[in-house]
């Protein structure tokens, strides 16, 4: 070290002293004595570690005011909220790391009147006595689907593994070859089966399964026949798969249930309204299966939550089981849940109110008048620096759901005039490190923003001029 840095580093104020600097006393009076302690106490550790290892050439400025400046803006950025909104433009409208359905205001509204008190979660309030929390969404999710009985747990994949807990444990389930899935995040239908104490028994090939392969496997120890929709794939050319209402006869004939995990679950014919076909959580009930689970946040536009919902000698079991009380939900995906399950009492209000809906059904020239009003902001903002145009690109639906149809929408195509140092890439974070980070997709060697889902035009281009993107 130089003898300059050893000076300094003697030099350094101690923490007292730099708390009872007026700018010390007000960084305890906002963020807490002791906190504010341990902040400065890390921020001066970190300038001596510094000083010793690169001298005092690299730090010019280590006085007292810039030690506070420091502790201020570490002790500013602990306490801003870590989970916050960003704008996807990812082009996959149900993205799941981006928090998949963004909720209606009906859904918003009735959590926040739940949220500040108490509530009748689980208490009747006409006999004063104990109820049941799934009351609040029961009655309208059958009235939806036709199912006699229904229950909510907290995302679909602790739905199936509920449903096999109680239904099959320590006996077999039979499911196709072509139906064994890996949805994103470590969620496998043989995983998922094992932990729920249930034992696998795949038939048929990958790409073909016939009613006979599941005959022959049905014994002694078969609990349930089962079926997987193949959320994230498509299985194309020579193939078979068993109707449900075969397999729902195959196994209504021995005596055993018929369940499936639907996946992304709609509650209404997406065909009506511009969308491919999904099939509705009503047609799997009506086809003869015995219980259907699926995901409360995909196409269904709500809260994530996982729905089980049939028969109700089943589902009353189902509620017994002591783990339904580990995978429960809470008040607030309850009454965010119930919001947005009476909107679809009026379909057509459904696709204008859920975000989800409207945004996948949000007509193309909409999304090119709203590309057209941003991009003299987003020229403006990068200036020589890129090339900026509007061009066509697919939207996906996301999380799985319909996985290989696309929807026409416009992007944003932004692409810097310098490839030098991964200029993209940079240009890419600089977007995301905005005070409401935008997220886009890169695509030969440019950046695409999918404006199919942005609703915050103004958020969006008042803090262009704020871009600090190192050319
Ligand atoms: C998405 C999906 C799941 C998991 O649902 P989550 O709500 O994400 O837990 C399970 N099964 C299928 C077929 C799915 O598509």
């Amino acid at each position: 070290m130089t003898s300059t840095g050893n000076a300094l580093m003697r030099s350094l104020p101690a923490i007292d002293e730099l708390l009872r600097a007026p700018a010390g006393e007000a960084l305890g009076a906002r963020f807490g004595r002791e906190f504010a302690t341990t902040i400065l106490r890390e921020v001066v550790t970190a300038a001596r570690a510094r000083l010793a290892s690169e001298g005092a050439a690299a730090m010019p400025a280590v006085d007292a005011e810039a030690l506070l400046a420091a502790a201020e803006a570490r002790l500013v950025s602990l306490v801003t909220p870590a989970l916050r909104p960003v704008l996807n433009l990812t082009g996959t409208v149900l993205h799941t790391n981006l928090g998949r359905a963004p909720l209606p205001q009906a859904a918003i509204d009735a959590m926040t009147a739940v949220a500040a008190g108490a509530s009748n979660l689980e208490f009747d309030l006409d006999s004063g006595r104990r109820g049941d929390r799934d009351s609040h969404v029961e009655a309208w999710i059958c009235r939806l689907t036709g199912a006699e009985a229904a229950t909510v747990v907290n995302n679909n994949a602790a739905a199936v593994l509920l449903l096999l807990n109680t239904l099959a444990p320590r006996r077999e389930v039979i499911v196709s070859r072509g139906e064994l899935v890996e949805i994103g995040g470590a969620f496998r239908i043989p995983d998922v089966m094992s932990r729920a104490g249930a034992k696998l028994v795949e038939v048929g090939t990958t790409n073909r399964t016939h009613r006979a392969d599941f005959e022959a496997a049905i014994g002694e120890r078969t609990a349930l026949l089962m079926k997987v929709h193949t959320s994230n794939y498509a299985i194309h050319g020579f193939t078979h798969a068993v109707p449900e209402v075969e397999l729902a006869a195959c196994a209504h004939g021995r005596g055993l249930p018929f369940v499936v995990d639907l996946g992304s679950g709609t509650l209404i014919d997406l065909s009506r309204h511009g969308l491919p076909h999904e099939q509705t959580v009503a047609e799997t009930l009506a086809a003869g299966a015995d219980l259907v689970s699926f995901s409360g946040d995909k196409l269904l536009g709500g809260p994530q939550a996982g729905i089980i919902a049939g028969r109700a000698d089943l589902v009353r079991r189902i509620k017994k089981n002591p783990m339904k009380r580990a995978l429960r939900v809470d008040k607030l995906t309850l009454a965010a849940l119930g919001a947005v399950l009476t909107l679809y009492a009026d379909p057509a209000r459904a696709v204008r109110e859920l975000p989800a809906l409207r945004l996948l059904t949000r007509p193309r020239a909409e999304i090119d008048e709203v590309a057209r009003r941003v991009l003299p902001a987003v020229v403006a903002a990068l200036g020589e620096h890129a090339e900026v145009d509007v061009v066509d690109c697919a939207s996906q639906i996301g999380s799985g759901a319909l996985p290989v149809d696309l929807l026409a929408s416009a992007a944003l195509r932004i692409a810097p005039r310098v490839t030098r140092g991964n200029a993209v890439e940079r240009l890419a974070r600089a977007f995301r490190r905005l005070p409401l980070p935008v997220v886009g997709r890169v695509s030969d060697g440019a950046l695409l923003f999918d404006l199919r889902c942005l609703d915050d035009e103004a958020g969006f281009v008042a803090q262009l001029p704020r871009l600090a993107w190192p050319r």
